[in-house]
């Protein structure tokens, strides 16, 4: 704590002096200081992954790491995921972290690296960490090191003259096949082949799954088309649907533009069209929102429900949290169990499904309010422990 304070007051006093008129002597003051934010960053790194591995941002109420960053720490979702892999891929990429830490190595040559190798195994990871080692000592930029760590398996493979055919290419291309290896985690790694009969449908019903669910969506293609996967075995495809929500007014002619349930607008031409199109909903909504009123007693919203609260709810009801309202879980505001309450619209909200588990057993950490538009907020507080808040930071701008 002590190096930190020496590093805030001397951060202070150099962020409050003017540069030096010579543009020669801002580009070194300027190298040298970049170098002294990334040896930070390698501090930061280790703080950042043990905060991770122990699980304690889950106690505040924070479903992950990176929504920690990002909430209290004010990153923007990019920066946070660049910092949480690089934190999580410390301990297997050993020479990237000795660089890093002596100032020999860039933080962006690091990031890059931990980004490559999230996805290989310990063995490939070893391998590839020499090779974009190699590749930043041989003076490629950091942009040119990310697009073969994309490839970084043929990269590998190249050089180890290992491109012959494997044993799953001897199967040949006619079956269909999948394997699966459970990891100690309980996860699984999946890999296999779909002749292109089977591909067809894959692509077919995976693909409109695997789109992004909205502007907050952050998620990656290979994360989506799991996350699609998931969907599609669980038969939670079934509710898939699109909604376009405008004025009755825009229906019959007016300009008020509609939108949909990710806050997309959609001119107003455009979403007479869509909401007469099949496979659309169209919701309509008269002066401000219509509440529905479908029955007591129901332990499951209606799909009417559901469809009025994804345009009360772009977001989970937590503040701060950005799961797409779509992505959600209805939550029954006073908790399902606590008696006769009816499953009318305004007792529910939406709500990810991290923050729902969470309410659930944390209920004394919600403080539930609600603001003008009639929209339930919850707000987390602090875990019910003598033990000090663990950051003093500000609150993100
Ligand atoms: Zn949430």
């Amino acid at each position: 704590m002590e190096l930190v304070d020496a590093l805030l007051a001397i951060a202070g006093e150099l962020a409050d002096r003017d540069a030096p008129d010579s543009p020669a002597a801002c580009m070194q003051l300027a190298e040298s200081l970049a170098k002294a934010v990334d040896q930070q960053e390698s501090a930061l790194a280790d703080l950042i992954g043990r905060v991770d591995v122990s699980g304690e941002t889950r106690r505040w109420g924070l479903p992950s790491t990176q929504a920690w960053l990002r909430s209290r720490l004010g990153m923007r979702e990019s920066r946070a995921r660049e910092r949480v892999t690089l934190a999580r891929q410390r301990h297997r990429l050993p020479q990237v972290t000795k660089l890093l830490a002596a100032g020999e190595l860039t933080y962006g040559y690091a990031s890059t690296v931990a980004e490559s190798v999230a996805r290989l195994d310990d063995v490939d990871c070893a391998k590839a960490e020499t090779l974009l080692l190699e590749m930043v000592d041989q003076g490629f930029s950091a942009g040119k090191v990310a697009s073969f760590g994309r490839r970084i398996r043929d990269v590998i493979a190249e050089r180890e003259g290992t491109e012959t055919p494997d044993d799953d290419a001897q199967r040949g291309y006619e079956q269909s096949w999948i394997t699966t290896t459970r990891s100690l985690d309980g996860g699984r790694y999946v890999k296999g082949w779909l002749n292109a009969e089977d591909a067809a449908i894959w692509d077919g019903t995976l693909a409109p799954l695997a789109k992004p669910a909205g502007p907050d969506d952050q998620r990656d293609l290979p994360e989506r088309t799991a996350a699609a996967l998931t969907s599609v075995l669980s038969g939670g495809q079934k509710a898939t649907k699109v909604t376009v929500i405008c004025d009755l007014d825009t229906l019959t002619g007016g300009d008020t533009p509609g939108r949909l349930t990710d806050g997309t607008p959609i001119p107003a031409e455009q979403a007479r069209r869509i909401a007469l199109s099949a496979g659309v909903s169209p919701l309509i909504l008269g002066r401000g929102h219509v509440p529905l009123y479908l029955g007591h007693r129901q332990r499951f919203a209606t799909a009417g429900q559901r469809q009025t609260l994804e345009t009360l709810y772009p977001t989970c009801a937590v503040q701060g949290c950005e799961v797409p309202g779509i992505l959600c879980e209805v939550d029954h505001v006073n908790g399902w169990t606590l008696g006769r309450s009816p499953t009318d619209i305004d007792q529910l909200a939406l709500c990810c499904g991290w923050h729902n588990r969470f309410k659930h057993a944390n209920a004394e950490q919600m403080r539930i309010t609600r603001d003008s538009t009639g929209r339930y907020v919850y707000r987390i507080l602090p875990p019910p422990t003598r033990t000090a808040p663990p950051t003093d930071y500000p609150q993100a701008a």
